[in-house]
């Protein structure tokens, strides 16, 4: 895979050499077993697949190769660049402007915007409303796009099967930046609704086989479909796509269920269901995959606890969280700041969207076993950074840099 320019603040020479040694073992990442870190009193087992993915680091490469490329120039970027706060406050500090914020608020009116301007698209990518927006602005919407190719090619599937008539399906959240992208580019081939967990795939269901009536349709699915959808005529071919970064088991569990409607109302087998059930299998980004398919490795043998690093606003990294609370005390942290003392940490609680303080999270018996992972727009200096905070706390601080250079000098 291409490798990329990325600050080297936010690379870890520790980080990088346990990574490649991973990568020397096992070429084609079948195996998922975490990396023990035995450093006696503790014991890290540090997830196989964790930090920057493909799309996060070809978006920072090209944001600071625009700044670096632009001086005098004023340059926006649409929305946060990646869910990460330290990689934007790096942008904001460089005189980067975002235009708006996460949920499409606007920051800077457009009409304050100006031709020579420069305006870089996310990784998430955009809608074509606000592409054509920039246009009407004279500004280019491709010269400075950061759009992951794994974003594009959902959209690519979903205009597939939109050209075949089918009405796309999107799980994803709706307020997220990259979900608003994907609904866009889909509604303009085909009839596209969005649905955010499978409790609403079920309420869709039930609209797709008539236990709910049609009227209903538009209150519980505001702002989730294309303008003209009919719900009794447009739900009887489908296909799903999802939100890159959703959990991989939830966006299969829901394409699944849709599928087994459509065939029990259609009377269709597996080998018909194609009539009227588009195969999406391959929407699912491969970082996503693989760093479920980490913490699912990982939480195959026992820790304490669990830490999960990332910005409080990452989808991808809420999910990691969301993996490890079934098993055990998880705690989703943006940085080693969060954790105060040996007795104190300030951690996300996601579902409630509110910060906690607990108290006693290390385990009182040595050794503990902590696992330890990271979303995909998270720099893994932040992860090592973690590892030696945990490592002050048992009197253990030189271990770090001991295990650097036995992993370098290897
Ligand atoms: S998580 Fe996947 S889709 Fe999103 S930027 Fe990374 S590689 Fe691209």
């Amino acid at each position: 895979m291409k490798t990329f320019n990325v600050p080297i603040i936010y690379r870890s020479p520790l980080i990088t050499a346990i990574k490649q040694k991973r990568k020397q073992q096992d070429r084609m990442k079948k195996d998922f077993t975490p990396t023990l870190l035995d450093f006696g009193a503790l014991k890290i087992l540090l997830a196989r697949h964790f930090g920057f993915c493909y799309g996060v680091e070809n978006a920072i490469e090209i944001a600071f190769k625009t700044i670096e490329e632009n001086p005098g120039k004023r340059i926006f970027l649409l929305s946060e660049m990646i869910h990460n706060p330290h990689v934007n406050s790096d942008l904001l500090e460089k005189g980067v402007q975002f235009i708006m914020d996460t949920s499409g608020k606007q920051l800077v009116p457009w009409e304050a915007l100006q031709p020579d301007d420069i305006v870089i698209i996310p990784a998430f990518g955009t809608t074509l409303e606000i592409e054509a927006q920039l246009t009407s602005l004279g500004i280019s919407p491709v010269q400075y796009n950061t759009t992951c190719p794994f974003v594009e090619r959902v959209w690519n599937k979903a205009e597939q099967i939109g050209e075949k008539n089918y009405t796309v399906i999107v799980h994803g959240k709706p307020g997220h930046e990259e979900t608003r992208a994907t609904f866009s580019h889909s509604l303009h081939n085909t009839p596209t609704v969005v649905v955010n967990d499978m409790a609403e795939a079920r309420i869709l269901g039930e609209f797709m086989t008539g236990q709910r009536p049609a009227s209903d349709f538009a209150g519980l699915f505001k702002g989730q479909y294309s303008p003209g959808f009919n719900v009794e005529t447009d739900l009887q071919r489908v296909g799903v796509v999802n939100q890159t970064t959703m959990l991989a088991t939830e966006t299969q569990a829901i394409a699944d269920y849709i599928k087994g409607i459509i065939m029990q109302q259609y009377q269709l087998t597996e080998a018909t269901a194609g009539e009227r059930f588009a195969d999406t299998r391959d929407t699912l980004c491969y970082a996503t995959n693989d760093n479920q398919s980490a913490v699912n490795g990982m939480l195959a043998t026992n820790a304490d606890l669990a830490i999960v690093v990332g910005g409080y606003n990452s989808s991808n990294t809420s999910h990691l969280v969301e993996l490890c609370e079934e098993k055990m005390p998880t705690y989703f942290i943006s940085s080693e700041e969060k954790i105060l003392s040996e007795k104190e940490i300030l951690h996300w609680d996601f579902h409630h969207k509110q910060e906690l303080h607990s108290l006693h999270f290390l385990p009182e018996q040595t050794p503990a076993t902590i696992m330890l992972t990271s979303g995909a727009s998270c720099p893994d200096a932040l992860v090592e950074g973690v590892i030696r905070k945990l490592l002050t706390f048992y009197g253990l601080e030189h271990k770090a840099d001991e295990l650097a250079d036995q992993l370098m000098n290897n």
